[in-house]
């Protein structure tokens, strides 16, 4: 999709701290960390948000909590970690292509 931040991520056309990468998603540092362990994991397919979500999804949502389960059971998240999907104005969403945040290394506390 042009002028997606993170279609350009994934064409390589922006660089970023890449994680792991499959033929379906890709996993790389957040550029502004909420937590001392901050990831993003987005699908190769550009869907603008969770909203976008349809059960020709199913198998793509699960690979990527899949993904997320592996590499938070390498990088060190034994204490726990957060998923977290912005979607839409009211969530602060300012990335129309959807991602999941993956957040831990501190105790996160509860959030409003
Ligand atoms: P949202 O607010 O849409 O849920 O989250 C978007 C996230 O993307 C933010 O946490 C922001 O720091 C991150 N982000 C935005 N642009 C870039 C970028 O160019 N590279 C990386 N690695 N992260 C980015
Ligand atoms: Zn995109």
């Amino acid at each position: 999709m042009e002028n997606c931040i993170f279609c350009k991520i994934i064409a390589g056309e922006i660089s970023s701290k890449k994680i792991y990468e499959d033929e379906r998603c890709l996993a790389f540092y957040d550029i502004a960390p909420m937590a001392p362990q901050h990831f993003l994991v987005i699908p190769k397919e550009h869907l603008t948000g969770a909203n976008k979500i349809y059960e020709e999804q199913e198998a793509l949502i699960g690979h990527i909590f899949g993904v997320i389960r592996k590499l938070t059971s390498v990088i060190g998240f034994s204490d726990g970690f957060r998923v977290v999907t912005n979607c839409g104005k009211d969530a602060g969403q300012t990335v129309d292509h959807l991602h999941f945040h993956v957040l831990g290394g501190k105790e996160l506390g509860s959030f409003n």
